[in-house]
């Protein structure tokens, strides 16, 4: 089961522990090692000293710790910084870390572009070339880490929200976040890690089994209509499905906890007073938190920010009709860092008319390796 060299980054506690019980030592060897890699970040097996010595020589001849290689870092005038990462695959991908009042808030990418194709987000219009490893999600958090660190600072926060779809790349995403929870790695409150979907259902369902993260749902439409010429995958999973799922989700988060529900604010399709008033209709008995996001635009979008003023009026009705409703200002605007900004560079394997349909089919098999 274990490839050779195996990546240590790519693996959660369980599997750690598991490794050295496949050896015949005991699982507290998983959780010694994991302190190494994470409080001390000591690259080197052989100074891991209350390891035993030939776990340590086996350790240094099968197995590595390997980053994605930083090829470029942006820092905005807001202070937003963004990474393009090469990942072993050879493609690039971006991260972002958004410093906001006393928070270090870490934008991760779980995939190689994306296979859903919503209309207006650039990373989809790049295409996809495979899923990131545990170990390229991990590797993110100790790269902006180690860039914070500089200022005696570090992640405070973890969304799922750069390039790709977490919830199809399923098992790398809950891998690598039980990492940043745990506390002989990143030690992150669950609340603080968040994990984002365009909406794929059966992930959804699955989650509770898993993990008890933060879920985000990038919603952008109150009707099926709307929704499914933004978000496609509403074609197979439509919204009533996706809340009923999500409130299941939640319930069993437990009454402190909130769904995030995520809508990009697009001039003259979704920021209508129309809009707002069945938005806050839709969500009536689900527990959540409204995030506006204003469109932000990139070459050939072909969507406009709203007005101003249509931003407020849209704010002010949610927040009326009781939702704590936050917009998100625009942050890393300069460097391209902002949310839909991110394109990575992509060696698309799918034609852009033959990705809806595969990306269809993908769902299942994809599914069937969930937990
Ligand atoms: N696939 C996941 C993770 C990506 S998160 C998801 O859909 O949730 C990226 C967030 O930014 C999503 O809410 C997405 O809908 C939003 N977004 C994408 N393009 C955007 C753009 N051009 N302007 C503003 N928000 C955008």
């Amino acid at each position: 089961m274990i490839q050779s060299p195996l990546n240590l980054y790519g693996l959660d506690r369980s599997q750690l522990e598991a490794m050295f019980q496949e050896r015949g030592l005991q699982a507290f060897r998983g959780r010694q090692l994991m302190k190494w890699l994470y409080h001390q970040e000591l690259k080197d097996f052989s100074a891991m000293t209350d390891l035993p010595l030939n776990m340590r020589q086996w350790l240094t001849e099968n197995c590595v710790l390997e980053l994605p290689s930083v090829v470029e870092r942006h820092i905005s005038k807001d202070g937003t910084v963004k990474w393009i990462l090469k990942v072993a695959q050879g493609d690039l991908v971006e991260m972002v870390v958004i410093p906001d009042k006393g928070r270090n808030t870490l934008c991760v990418s779980s995939q190689i572009g994306c296979t859903l194709d919503c209309s207006f987000c650039s990373t989809g219009k790049q295409g996809f070339n495979g899923n990131l490893t545990p170990a390229d999600i991990v590797g993110q958090v100790l790269i902006a880490n180690s860039y914070l660190a500089e200022n005696d600072k570090s992640v405070t926060n973890v969304v799922l929200m750069g390039m790709g779809e977490p919830l199809m790349n399923f098992d790398a995403a809950i891998t690598a976040t039980n990492v940043m929870k745990d506390d002989h790695a990143f030690g992150l409150s669950k609340r603080r890690v968040t994990i984002s979907t365009a909406g794929v259902v059966p992930a959804i369902r699955k989650l509770h089994e898993v993990t008890d993260v933060a879920l985000a749902i990038s919603l952008h439409a109150p009707t099926d209509d709307l929704r499914n010429e933004l978000v496609p995958i509403n074609r197979k999973y439509p919204i009533a499905e996706l809340l009923q799922a999500c409130r299941e989700y939640i319930e069993f988060l437990g009454p402190a906890r909130k769904l995030v529900i995520e809508y990009t604010l697009m001039r003259g399709i979704n920021d209508q007073a129309e809009h707002a008033h069945q938005l806050a209709e839709l969500l009536r008995d689900v527990r959540c938190k409204v995030n506006l996001i204003p469109f932000n635009p990139f070459p050939g979008s072909g969507y406009a920010r709203p007005k101003s003023q249509d931003i407020r009026d849209f704010q002010t009705h949610m927040m009326r009709a009781g939702y704590v409703t936050m917009l998100r200002t625009t942050r890393g605007e300069d460097i391209n860092a902002a949310c839909g900004q991110l394109v990575g560079q992509v060696n698309d394997r799918t034609s852009r008319q033959r990705r809806y349909k595969n990306k269809l089919e993908a769902v299942q098999p994809q599914l069937i390796k969930v937990r």
